[in-house]
């Protein structure tokens, strides 16, 4: 593929305007650093916010990852803060992302877009050293990009002076409000000097955003994109339907018939990320497991490998699945069905990108018939559906979701029951045949390894009645929406850093809604099955 025609399919993908990165009042320098990135024109979001921020008025953006905003607030910030010197142990400016994942890729965008300056930078995040933290932080730095909690506590440590924070940027807001960040975040903007500008991003606005904006915002501009509300056309994605304990099994099938160069398999769950991850490790497939309980020395690691194509297989929570930017993903498999329609666009999103072809496949238990007619909803077609030969077919359940409840319960019951019975390993020299293939499964026609059907030692791990209890009351919240325990990341300090299934209600601005929250989605092409 040319360097052309990837360039027009990004810009496809974000939907570029013919507007002019030169256009937008951008300094020489950001120009450059923008065109070695590869950028011809700026996205929708970049044309509307540049010019604003470039002003230096407050701001509230509409829009989510994947429509280019991070550029939107970088590059005019690098332009203003060129401007200017840091003073010891003073920061200059702060963006406050919701995960650790989001602020590393935050300042790598940084230093991408800001090449041709000398700003400096601190990424203030949990999991990683916090002395190390410190010594950045004494010259003082241009822009500091951290989570809140660690941001919280290396101010308790009395090791960031804030007097001189001319911008602050609190991205993903609706994000922090759904991971319990609101407080921090509030208590944050408290610290600040009243005379600062800032710049409020989110992609949805529930009654405690719209608060938050209009107490921590001044006549703010408002600019907004619509969300992305259908899959990358790209992306050709596909439904399985099988019974809860023929899911692995399912998965491995499609690993192994696939043409597989990368992929990301999306749990709902963290627990039950390491014990897929296991499962496929057992069966000889080259895989690693990423979600917020993992300490942030091995996330940041397995993420690398991922990246480098080291490790082919990757099976994660929805840290993974908004947000993140991997090349090259040939497929995603949602192993589980994503709670919130909106994370199916955007977990499936992460492959179809830069003009590659990506495949998407969805496994659906009967239970998860109200999420699969939630996603078709807001993609306004249906997810093809096909069958896997060997495997029978059910039919999704479309009945009421507390009936499904008691159902998955007694299921995954069923589910644990034949799973912990002890199984005899695979055959080795079956293992052996299958590594030969991207990421290890067997060929397609080969025989089955002993223990196909029954996964050796495969058991699905159930939290003690106290643990259980313990987590119930830390996440009542996400519990009523939803019913379910999401992976919100694990707090081995205060910020929390994962993903998680969310109910996302957009209510409206008052006076001043958006006018991607009023609009429908764009209708969808329709693909063949
Ligand atoms: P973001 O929404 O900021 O996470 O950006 C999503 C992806 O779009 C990242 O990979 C960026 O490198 C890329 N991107 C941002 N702006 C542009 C642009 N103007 N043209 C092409 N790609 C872009």
């Amino acid at each position: 593929m040319t360097t052309d025609r990837l360039r027009e399919s990004d810009r496809a993908q974000t939907g570029q305007t013919r507007v002019n990165f030169s256009d937008l009042g951008l300094s020489r320098e950001v120009l450059r650093a923008v065109a070695d990135a590869g950028y011809i024109a700026p996205t929708p979001i970049q044309e509307q916010a540049i010019p604003v921020v470039l002003t230096g008025r407050d701001m509230l953006g509409g829009a989510q990852t994947g429509t280019g905003k991070t550029a939107s607030f970088t590059l005019p910030m690098i332009d203003i803060l060129a401007t200017g010197r840091v003073k010891a142990r003073m920061a200059r400016s702060l963006i406050l992302e919701p995960t650790r994942e989001l602020a590393m890729q935050v300042a790598a965008h940084f230093e991408i877009y800001g090449k041709y300056h000398r700003l400096s930078k601190a990424l203030l995040i949990g999991g990683t050293s916090i002395n190390e933290q410190e010594r950045v932080l004494d010259p003082g730095v241009d822009v500091l990009i951290a989570t809140p909690g660690r941001f919280l506590d290396l101010f308790e440590r009395g090791r960031i002076l804030l007097a001189d924070v001319k911008i602050l940027v609190i991205d993903e807001a609706d994000r922090m409000l759904d991971m319990g960040f609101i407080p921090d975040v509030e208590r944050i903007v408290s610290l600040l000097p009243r005379i600062r500008q800032t710049l409020l991003f989110t992609a949805t606005m529930p009654p405690e955003i719209r608060r938050l904006a209009a107490a921590f915002l001044i006549n703010p501009k408002a600019v907004a994109v619509d969300p992305p509300a259908h899959p990358a056309e790209k992306v050709s994605d596909v439904l399985v339907t099988v019974a809860p304990n023929a899911k692995r099994e399912a998965l491995r099938r499609l690993l192994r018939s696939e043409k597989v160069k990368s992929a990301l398999i999306f749990c709902n769950r963290k627990r039950d990320v390491d014990t897929l991850c296991d499962s496929l490790q057992r069966y000889g497939f080259s895989v690693a497991a990423l979600h917020g309980d993992m300490p942030q020395a091995r996330r940041t690691a397995t993420l690398a490998a991922f990246r480098r194509k080291d490790i082919p297989l990757l099976v994660a929570s929805d840290v993974a699945g908004r947000g993140l930017d991997i090349k090259d993903m040939s497929h995603v498999f949602n192993f589980d069905v994503p709670i919130n329609p909106e994370d199916y666009v955007h977990r499936i999103g992460r492959t179809g990108r830069a003009g590659l072809e990506g495949r998407a496949f969805t496994l659906a238990t009967p239970e998860d018939g109200k999420y699969i007619a939630a996603i078709a909803r807001l993609i306004r077609r249906d997810i093809p559906r096909i069958d896997l030969p060997g495997l029978s077919s059910v039919e999704l359940d479309s009945g009421k979701v507390k009936r499904r409840r008691r159902r998955r319960k007694s299921n995954d019951r069923a589910g644990a029951g034949r799973e912990t019975r002890p199984e005899a390993r695979p055959d080795p020299a079956a293992q052996a045949r299958e590594t030969g293939r991207v990421g290890g499964g067997a060929d397609p026609g080969k025989s089955t390894p002993p223990g196909e059907s029954r996964p050796p030692g495969e058991s699905r791990p159930v939290a003690s009645a106290g643990a259980r209890g313990a987590k119930a009351q830390r996440e009542p919240a996400h519990r009523a929406r939803h019913g379910r325990k999401p992976d919100r990341g694990g707090k081995p300090d205060r910020d929390s850093t994962d993903d998680a299934a969310r109910g996302k209600t957009p209510a409206g601005l008052g006076d001043h809604v958006p006018a991607f929250l009023l609009q429908p989605p764009p209708a969808i092409r329709r693909k063949k099955p």
